[in-house]
């Protein structure tokens, strides 16, 4: 199995760093490269062909590497991005992002957001499951020829979540390795 990897925004930071954390300093870009690089690692022991790459040219709009062409051209099977969110300091949990709540994806999507939710209740288990949302009009997703999804792992701007996304990215990469070799299992009967 060919798995695509895209850890969310600009690497360094520049010019889109994502969202941030301003009292602790860290940066959606940096965590979502960590985190991506540890989920490449995990597949690579589990027999995938892994291919990572951040970027903000996500399908051709700016300078840079573009991420949908990538996958495409590649021939990936499994598309996943990786992101933390930011709403009001208030919000905290994971959702998982799907073009349509049917389909490939979204099964993909399932397995994924299924161990996610599962292993961070373990550490946490007020850690809310803020379930699986259709998103038509995100590129990496409507533009994408394999199943994708987009995890959003826990709200960086909260001062709990962003703890867990601080110290237990391996439980965060490990969940979503996971989630993707369930999926890979399932299709492959
Ligand atoms: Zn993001």
């Amino acid at each position: 199995m060919k798995v695509f990897i895209n850890p969310g925004h600009a690497p360094n930071g520049n010019p889109d760093p994502g969202a941030v954390n301003d009292f602790y300093r860290v940066r959606e870009c940096d965590i979502a490269l960590s985190i991506g690089e540890m989920v490449k690692n995990y597949l690579i022991k589990a027999g995938c062909g892994v291919k990572l790459l951040q970027s903000n040219n996500l399908a051709g709009e700016s300078a840079g590497e573009n991420i949908v062409k990538s996958a495409n051209d590649w021939g990936a099977d499994v598309f996943v991005s990786i992101h933390c969110n930011a709403y009001d300091k208030s919000v905290r949990g994971a959702e998982t992002l799907v073009y349509d709540k049917v389909g490939g994806s979204y099964t993909l999507g399932k397995y994924i957001h299924a161990q996610l939710i599962d292993t961070m209740q373990d550490i946490d288990g007020t850690f809310p499951n803020r379930g699986i949302k259709s998103r038509p009009a995100l590129c990496v997703l409507r533009r994408t020829q394999m199943p994708a999804v987009l995890v959003e792992t826990a709200f960086i701007d909260n001062d709990i979540d962003v703890l867990l996304l601080m110290n237990h990215q391996e439980e965060f990469a490990a969940a979503i390795a996971r989630g993707v070799t369930d999926y890979w299992i399932d299709i492959n009967g």
